[in-house]
This record gives structure tokens, sequence and C-alpha cells, in this order.
């Protein structure tokens, strides 16, 4: 009833030229997925070239950021209006790497997602505790909370469009994944408390994507778990035959 979705956010990698080929060797490849959805997130600068290549293909396009204004003096920042003009449909907010190395807030990521949806976007909302959080047993109330904190003032009509992606911060680029097991007893936190917010039949449409050192040899596991409905993937999205065989999870 959830469609998955494999999401490639490249992160600050691949220029235009390096972009564009990496999109053609993914599309030579890729069939028509009936079964699951697959987006690649490039940099801001490639996003112009790589959208005529994936127009009516399998492949969709997000961005990995935005500016919670339509437009204005703020220099250096690009509106959802902007990215939904340049043909993307999705858009990461509050990745771990903002957060922290850009400050970002709760209060922003919560300001970002409300924007994506405002112009027609699909927000995909990362959240995710550190491993001194973890070892503290504090993951679940931190990313709970980081949840609701996200999704202030946003109603429950809108909470279909809304992707979740849990992100561990320690396994992010790490090499380190969560076990199944223990992403599996995270995302039935994260739909437990959907369901605390907007009831269980929202809380069930709602997709909830796992990242964090994904890979070809685990992705089929981590897709086995009920509640995991897709996957949100840095450094295995930057290679053709990686990240095909993410997106071909069995
Ligand atoms: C990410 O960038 O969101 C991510 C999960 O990276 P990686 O797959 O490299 O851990």
């Amino acid at each position: 009833m959830r469609t998955p979705l494999i999401a490639g956010n490249w992160k600050m990698y691949k220029t235009i030229g390096e972009a564009t080929a990496l999109v053609r060797d993914l599309l030579a490849e890729l069939g028509p997925l009936t079964d699951r959805e697959a987006i690649v997130c490039p940099p801001f600068t490639a996003l112009a070239a790589v959208a005529p290549l994936v127009a009516g293909s399998a492949l969709g396009l997000g961005a990995q950021n935005l500016y919670p204004e339509a437009q204005g003096a703020f220099t250096g920042e690009v509106s959802p209006v902007m990215l939904t003009d340049v043909g993307c449909r999705y858009v990461i907010v509050g990745h771990s790497e903002r957060r922290h190395y850009f400050s970002e807030s709760d209060a922003l990521v919560n300001r970002k997602l409300r924007a994506a949806l405002a112009h027609g976007l699909h927000p995909i909302v990362c959240v995710g505790e550190s491993k001194p959080q973890r070892d503290a047993g504090q993951a679940e109330p931190i990313v709970t909370a980081q949840v609701r904190a996200a999704l202030v003032e946003v109603p429950p009509d809108r909470m279909p469009d809304v992707v979740i992606a849990y992100e561990p911060i320690w396994a992010i680029g790490t090499g380190d994944t969560a076990t199944p097991a223990d992403a599996q007893a995270m995302h039935a936190a994260i739909r437990a408390t959907l369901a605390e917010l907007y009831g269980s039949e929202i809380a069930t449409a709602v997709r909830i994507q796992y990242g964090g050192s994904v890979k070809p040899d685990n992705i089929d596991e981590l897709m086995a778990q009920p509640d995991i409905d897709g996957a949100l993937v840095g450094g295995a999205s930057l290679q053709a035959a990686s990240f095909l065989r993410i997106i071909q999870y069995r």
C-alpha cells in the first residue's frame, strides 16, 4: 500500500558532466518501475541538466535543500518555486549534515518542510540520533521529538506527501549500518508517533525511509522490514552499478 521510495543523495559531488553521465548510465539499465519509485538528488548546479534526461523516465528528481521563502533578498539560497520550475518533485530537508554544519534548528526544518508542501514539493525530512544519544538510551525520544517538531502545523491532509527518513547520524557515511531489527524498531516508533499525531490511517500511509550506509549487500534485508519503505542513499548512489542494485532490491 506504500510505494517504496529509493532516493540518491549526491551531496556535494558531481559536476554537470559527471551528473549527466551517471543519469545516462542509470537510465540505460533501468526498466520501468511499477512497485517502487526511484529518484536522484543532484547538487543544485546539475538540476537543470539532469531534469530533461529524467523527464518521462523511471527516475524522478529531487533537490537536497531549499530556503523557506518563494523569493527575496536571500543571497545564495534557492527557493521552492525555483525547484519546481527546474522539475523537482522532491526535496530533502533537515539532513543531519545541514543540522550539524549549518546549524539548522528543528524550527527551521519545520519551516522548510511547510514551504516545500506549500509549493507542491514532497519533502523528505531527515531525523536521527547521534552515537552518544543512542549509547545513552535516548535514541527513540530524540528521534520522535524531531518528528513532532518537523511536523508542527502540518495538517493531516498533507501528510501523505511527506516522507520521513530515519538516518542515525552514526551510520551516515561510516559503513556502520543499523541492524535491520534496530532500524525496524525505530521506524515502528516513528509510525506510532505519527499515529498519535494524525491517527492510524494516516500513519499507515506515510513512507519512512532508512538511511545510513545503505549498500547493495544490506538493502534486501532492510527492505524486508515491515515499516521500512525505502532508502535514502548517499555514497552508494554515486556509482550506477551500486545504486541500480539498491533500486532493484529484492
Ligand atoms: C545520506 O547522505 O543521507 C546517507 C545516508 O549517506 P550514506 O549512504 O553515505 O551513509
